[in-house]
């Protein structure tokens, strides 16, 4: 597969989507009533049983569970622990609806991982208003994790999400057996460019680099972090040495083509990077500071070259 013609794919949204709320409930009535009552508020999923609710809260991500508590085989409360225990649907904000108002099902509500309980028979200003809640307290949460995980100055993903990713990718690539590729980079002479332009051009600088990374990646997965200083990481899931050896010198030329001038440069007129780049099949007995060193080692060897091009590391992981 030639770079260039890589397929194009819609790039992840740091902004925040509209709100996608489930109603788990086995009465199709009760669905229907709650539905007409939050349906302005975002996109209504439903489920009418726990396990179809949970299959659907994996694959949808909703920001809120309505989960009615009286239903066939799992009842509400183990649906919500089952949901609050799994990692990829914990973030989930979850009433719990139920027809029993007592302290002691509130509790166990409350106990199970919900956020708020709910009485049947539904009061149409309380449901609205409490769902309200829930949903600005989700966006409140996800506004907070956008910011955990991106660098300040370029508005990339940082380093603490990239350790977390590449932790994350590996496991998976292990798990699969498949090969994960990894690129470091590094603005050539940068610190050059800050003597003599200054500092906020080379923050500038800095930034038209990591948006230029970023729109260079063209397949599903592949992300970009700022790693430190001038140096930039990139997650490439699915990818061995014979694709690096094309996105290698995609990376390059498209910095070179952003035309940024750069009079101290000894390699050109304009701002460059170096890269160096591993793949390897992940192993138990390693971890992904393993793949980073081979990178980095390449990296080195791209700078040992000459700078303005990238190095592919021969060995691979064992
Ligand atoms: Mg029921």
């Amino acid at each position: 597969m030639q770079a260039d013609s890589l397929p194009s794919y819609s790039k992840p949204s740091l902004a925040p989507a509209a709100s996608v709320i489930l109603i788990i409930d086995d009465n199709p009535k009760s669905i229907k009533a709650l539905s007409l009552l939050v349906r302005d508020f975002g996109e209504v999923l439903f489920a009418t049983s726990g396990a179809a609710g949970i299959a659907m809260a994996m694959k949808s991500k909703p920001d809120l569970i309505l989960l009615d508590v009286e239903m066939p085989g799992m009842n509400g409360y183990e649906v919500c622990r089952q949901l609050k225990a799994d990692l990829s649907t914990r973030g989930s904000g979850i009433i719990i609806v139920t027809s029993h108002s007592s302290v002691e099902h509130e509790v166990e509500a409350l106990e199970a991982g919900a956020a708020d309980f709910i009485t049947k028979p539904l009061n149409a200003p309380l449901v609205r208003a409490r769902v309200k809640t829930q949903l600005l307290v989700k966006k409140q949460a996800d506004a907070l994790q956008r910011l955990a995980e991106q660098d300040g100055l370029t508005g990339i993903y940082n380093r603490r999400y990239f350790d977390e990713q590449v932790a994350q990718e590996w496991r998976r690539h292990q798990r699969q057996r498949s090969p994960l590729g990894l690129a470091l980079v590094d603005v050539d002479y940068f610190k050059a460019y800050n003597d003599e332009y200054g500092h906020q051009d080379g923050d500038e600088c800095l930034r038209s680099v990591a948006q230029c990374l970023t729109l260079a990646l063209r397949r599903p997965g592949e992300q970009v972090a700022r790693y430190g200083g001038e140096e930039f990481v990139i997650i490439l899931p699915y990818t061995d040495n014979v694709e690096l050896l094309k996105i290698g010198p995609w990376l390059c030329e498209q910095v070179r083509n952003l035309k940024i001038p750069h009079a101290k440069s000894a390699v050109a007129q304009w701002v460059t990077i170096s890269a160096g780049l591993a793949s390897g099949i992940p192993s138990i007995q390693s971890g992904p500071d393993h793949l980073l060193g081979l990178a980095d080692k390449a990296l080195y060897q791209a700078k040992a070259n000459g700078r303005n091009q990238f190095v592919v590391a021969e060995k691979n992981l064992e």
